[in-house]
């Protein structure tokens, strides 16, 4: 008799089929209370709002706390992520032959709107209890500028459920002649470092340099706007090939 095929081993089937028919239905369970509790929680909150918009609202952040932590950034925090569609751009330029066949240009760069960011932002957004520790925390804050992380992550939430009553009342987005940049300010975005002492202090990972790195970008590379120092670096950078103001020939002169 094949191996697997006598009295034990078809005993071992059964007990792995009975335990996958287990799993299932939990799986199955744990999915469909979550989509009947959500959509009761949603449904409530939005015709209800007011007072207890606010309390259900305070119940879906400590929900989405655990998905949060879950998907949460885990390689080195500070590292920041290359954009693909730039490098990308700078390939199929340098060698065309490489473009695959109807390539298209990016359509923007960088986030202008909640509708640019991820998945993952929005459930940042999301589950933020609004504990303030990130704020507690950050350099820029505590010395007297503008920038709250708090507040960053807040007014992507309020942005969103902004962008969803539009979706609500017409049926489909449509431009209501603002976006996230009407939220968080020009000031409020370069005033950060980028030190991540925000995320480390999150006691659910989330992560508010990134939503600033991508607006960032937006203001950069779509509205050419940056602040002065950086954008002398810019030219140097498309002049001399190197952050300073000194052309290449001249680079070794400091041996002298
Ligand atoms: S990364 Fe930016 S927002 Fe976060 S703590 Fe540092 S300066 Fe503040
Ligand atoms: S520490 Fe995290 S949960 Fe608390 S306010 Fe900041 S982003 Fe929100």
């Amino acid at each position: 008799m094949q191996p697997g095929l006598d009295a034990l081993g078809r005993d071992l089937l059964s007990r792995v089929m009975y335990g996958a028919r287990i799993s299932l239905f939990i799986g199955f369970f744990t999915v469909g209370g979550a989509l009947v509790v959500g959509t009761i929680v949603g449904a409530v909150a939005g015709y209800v709002g007011g007072r207890t918009d606010n309390v259900l609202m305070r119940i879906m952040d400590i929900m989405l706390a655990f998905p949060n932590a879950y998907y949460a950034r885990l390689n080195v925090q500070g590292k920041i992520t290359n954009m693909q569609n730039v490098q990308n751009e700078v390939k199929y330029m340098m060698q065309p032959e490489l473009a695959p066949a109807g390539e298209t240009a990016p359509q923007k760069f960088g986030a202008k709107d909640v509708n640019d960011l991820s998945w993952k932002q929005l459930m940042d957004a999301y589950s933020c209890t609004e504990c303030g520790r990130c704020t507690a925390e950050c350099p820029a804050n505590q010395t007297g500028k503008l920038l709250s992380p708090r507040k960053i992550m807040m007014d992507t939430r309020d942005r969103m459920e902004e962008v969803g009553k539009v979706i609500d009342v017409k049926g489909k987005w449509e431009d209501d002649g603002k976006s996230l940049h009407s939220y968080i300010t020009d000031e409020e975005l370069w005033a950060c470092t980028t030190c991540n002492a925000c995320t480390q202090a999150c006691p659910i990972n989330i992560d508010p340099v990134g939503i600033i790195i991508d607006m960032r970008r937006y203001s950069v590379m779509e509205e050419s706007k940056s602040r002065p120092a950086l954008t002398s670096m810019f030219t140097n950078v498309e002049n001399n090939g190197a952050p300073w103001a000194f052309g290449p020939d001249k680079r070794m002169d400091w041996t002298q």
